[in-house]
């Protein structure tokens, strides 16, 4: 049988990365592990490996790896495995992945199932998972990587409270096919998880060609605490001062220049755009994943 190879992107901070990689170089002779820490080159293995027809490759790293990893696939009919060694591992959550179980991840990848999921284009990037304009990028900006390892999930919570105590920038959000709109930050979803708890968008499909849109009208943290119950409650898209709507591409401007996080990660300032692309992503599922929506096993 042939190899699978793996990409693997041990977090520069973290031990978890090391006993990761041993344990799935071990895991099985089919495995070949190739291990890089420059984003930049994960890209290009994955492109590389697309381009010559590669029937599979996996990744071993967090979301931001697996953004990067599918930006170098993207257009191709090569499937991607995943084995989630990040923090927050929403894509693989979302595709109901083995949790904490790396060899039942491989096991996923040597049974052969897949589904299509959407791919959709963000400025020059793409976007798998969930993005935000505003106030989730400024979050992210803030916190360190050494407020990270000093306080875990917390330093989140503290640039949180920094943040939504400053002024908010006005966006302007223009979905295709529906009225602009206007607010203090927008979150936007193809997959329905967001953060390490939250189901943020209740009607999401990552496999119908559309992203759902929040458009929040204010930061204060007494608004932010009241959107935070919504969700919790699972009705943040009633909530007042939240609109709603689903769209095939957005586009969101401001007079400032406003962060974007993109799968987790800082992605350049507004202007942005969001847009669907024609061709999605085969992504190996547990065999109870395979049948949803219009999505295909093979
Ligand atoms: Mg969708």
């Amino acid at each position: 049988m042939d190899k699978v190879p793996v990409i693997l992107n041990p977090s520069a901070h973290s031990e978890k990365g090391k006993n990761s990689a041993t344990e799935i170089r071990a895991m099985s002779g089919r495995i070949e592990l190739i291990e890089t820490s420059d984003i930049r080159e994960v890209k290009e293995i994955a492109r590389d490996i697309a381009r010559r027809g590669g029937p599979a490759l996996a990744v071993a790293g967090g979301d931001g790896t697996i953004n990067a990893v599918i930006s170098g696939l993207a257009g191709s009919e090569t499937s991607l495995g995943i084995f989630p060694i990040g923090t927050m591992n929403l894509f693989a959550r979302e595709l109901k992945l083995p949790k904490k179980n790396l060899h039942g991840c491989w096991q996923v990848i040597e049974a052969g199932v897949t589904r299509k999921v959407d791919l959709f284009g963000v400025n020059d990037g793409i976007f798998v998972q969930v993005a935000g304009v505003g106030m989730d990028a400024r979050i992210i900006e803030k916190t360190t990587w050494e407020s990270k390892k000093k306080y875990g999930v917390l330093s989140y919570l503290m640039s949180a409270l920094s943040v939504a105590g400053s002024e908010a920038p006005r966006l302007r959000v223009i979905p295709e096919g529906s009225e602009p709109l206007e607010g203090a930050f927008v979150l936007i979803g193809n997959g329905a998880l967001y953060g390490r708890a939250f189901k943020m968008f209740r009607n999401a499909s990552n496999d119908d060609g559309m992203l759902e849109v929040l458009v929040f009208e204010k930061q204060s943290r007494i608004d932010v605490i009241r959107y935070l119950l919504a969700v919790t409650m699972g009705r943040v898209e009633k909530a007042s001062g939240v609109s709603y709507v689903r769209a095939r591409a957005l586009r969101v401007e401001s007079d400032s220049e406003v962060p974007v996080q993109v799968d987790g990660e800082l992605a350049g300032h507004t202007p942005v755009e969001f847009f669907a692309l024609d061709h999605g992503l085969n992504v190996f599922v547990p065999a109870g994943q395979a049948s949803r929506g219009t999505g295909s096993s093979v």
